[in-house]
């Protein structure tokens, strides 16, 4: 059910109401946040617009409690704030919700003294993205601590050091929400979009959050030329999102795979491919499973599909 201003609205007629009356307001404005900062940290989880940086959602924003509930606010969020601000707040998976705020509250050692964000992590960078990065999950100790998808956590040092070689990011490291890290064009995304406990959300976890990376695909997909695809579930949950999009996807399915390639055409005749990485994972990484040139080589085709220039010494730029 979705909770409005504590209260929760009983049948879909009433959810759709409130979501019309909301949708234009339910978003934080931009330039909110700094003044407040100093409220959001006493917090763990940070509770909604309460100064935490790049929180896009105030405490008007809608609150989904369960799998109807996501399908009715994503599919009615009109522009890409609104999305991230009821993905921000969303309830509808209870041993998640429990997870991720338990995490919050008890912390790990080395960031004790730190607040902990404990929210679900919308999809963050451009809003009109030439490049979509689609994950698996929010780390418990990284973007469920900073607020920020592949944020705080080795994986996302990895990713975003990959990132910026290839020019697709402002810097080499992304630590924390408002430390001045800038994606131009590029957008990161989970496709569940609360940290699970080992990792693994269930079946029934995958399916509810799906809406979520549904609609995000329906609001970027008129600027978007590529999708890279960390890891096998992303793999398939972005096919069947893009599908559910409206896209053209090869039948049988392409199977995922390091520099797996397909492509798909969007309801308006456009191509858009669509590439796998190994997922960044501390697993991959430490193994050599996936080693530097490995990454930039993909980042770097989605790079020069994205209308960029060869990065150099990108295996990637040479087959753009
Ligand atoms: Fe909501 Fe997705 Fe988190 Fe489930 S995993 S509570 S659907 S944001």
């Amino acid at each position: 059910m979705i909770t409005v201003r504590g209260r929760r609205a009983g049948s879909t007629g009433i959810r759709c109401a409130i979501v019309a009356v909301l949708d234009c307001r339910e978003a934080a404005p931009t330039g909110i946040m700094a003044g407040m900062a100093a409220a959001a940290l006493s917090s763990s989880p940070v509770r909604p617009g309460t100064g935490w940086p790049g929180d896009p959602a105030t405490p008007r924003t809608p609150v989904a409690g369960d799998p109807i509930d996501v399908r009715t606010l994503a599919a009615s969020a009109r522009v890409i704030g609104v999305l991230d601000a009821r993905v921000s707040v969303c309830r509808a998976c209870p041993r998640l919700v429990a997870w991720r705020e338990e995490v919050a509250r008890t912390k790990r050692k080395a960031f004790a003294d730190e607040p902990y964000w404990g929210r679900p992590a919308p999809g963050w960078g451009a809003e009109r993205p030439r490049v979509l990065i689609v994950g698996l999950a929010p780390a418990a100790h990284g973007a469920n601590r900073t607020g920020r998808v592949f944020t705080g956590d080795r994986s996302g040092d990895w990713l975003f050091a990959a990132l910026h070689r290839v020019g697709l990011a402002a810097t080499a490291t992304s630590a924390y929400a408002g430390d001045g890290q800038h994606l131009p064009v590029t957008r990161v995304v989970a496709a569940v979009r609360c940290a699970p406990p080992a990792n693994a959300p269930t079946p029934v976890e995958r399916a509810t959050c799906a809406p979520w990376l549904e609609r995000e695909l329906d609001l970027v997909l008129p600027t978007l030329d590529v999708v890279v695809v960390l890891g096998g579930f992303g793999w398939a949950a972005a096919l069947t999102s893009l599908a559910a999009a409206g896209c053209s996807v090869p039948s049988p399915r392409p199977r995922f795979g390091h520099g797996a390639r397909t492509e798909v055409v969007t309801p308006d005749r456009r191509v858009i491919a669509v590439l796998g990485c190994y997922h960044p994972s501390q697993q991959n990484t430490f193994t050599g499973r996936l080693t530097e040139s490995m990454t930039d080589d993909v980042l770097g085709q989605a790079a020069v599909l994205a209308g960029g220039h060869p990065p150099q010494g990108t295996a990637g730029a040479a087959r753009g």
